[in-house]
């Protein structure tokens, strides 16, 4: 009896949680063989058909050297795409570099160098619209020209390639 009295609002929360999902995805009235978009397709490689020229090295202390993001190969005027939804938070010069900054869900922050930015700070992304195109002369980088694709939460350096593996996993600072 007790364990019955429990899941009556339990049964409410999850009826209430899933009640907005079947006016959205069904409309149509269709047979439902079009399943919804997994979840793992929130995430998109903002070099199309790149491949890693130098991993994601966390600096063993907050100040100590490292390599603080991944870096995608690519070509001079290659459009970059931002990886997920998010508001451009940041688009302009660092140190001599042009830089773009995504803010997205969850504290999350991705940042993309060098790019010569066709978003504004405060512009609306989508994931895989395009934010700018690569310039060349990265550090390090071994071919003509090579993304620096940097993710954070907060002040923690995360890989950024961990969002592209699915299933997604919990992101946690590298040791
Ligand atoms: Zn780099």
């Amino acid at each position: 009896m007790r364990a019955r009295l429990l899941l009556v609002p339990l049964l409410l929360v999850a009826t209430a949680a899933l009640a907005p999902l079947p006016a959205v995805a069904g409309p149509s009235g269709s047979s439902g063989a079009t399943a919804p978009a997994p979840a793992q397709a929130l995430w998109t490689t903002p070099v199309p058909a790149s491949h890693v020229t130098r991993p994601f090295q966390p600096p063993q202390n907050p100040f100590g050297a490292g390599h603080r993001g991944v870096d995608l190969s690519g070509s001079p005027r290659t459009q970059v795409l931002a990886a997920g939804d998010g508001v451009v938070v940041f688009a302009g010069m660092v140190a001599g570099r042009p830089v773009v900054s995504i803010d997205h869900a969850d504290g999350l922050r991705t940042t993309y160098e060098p790019v010569d930015p066709s978003v504004a700070a405060g512009t609306r992304v989508t994931r895989g619209s395009p934010i700018g195109t690569l310039a060349a002369g990265h550090d390090r980088c071994p071919v003509s020209a090579c993304l620096h694709w940097g993710l954070r939460r907060g002040q923690a350096y995360l890989d950024p390639m961990t969002l592209l593996r699915p299933p997604r996993v919990r992101l946690l600072p590298w040791r």
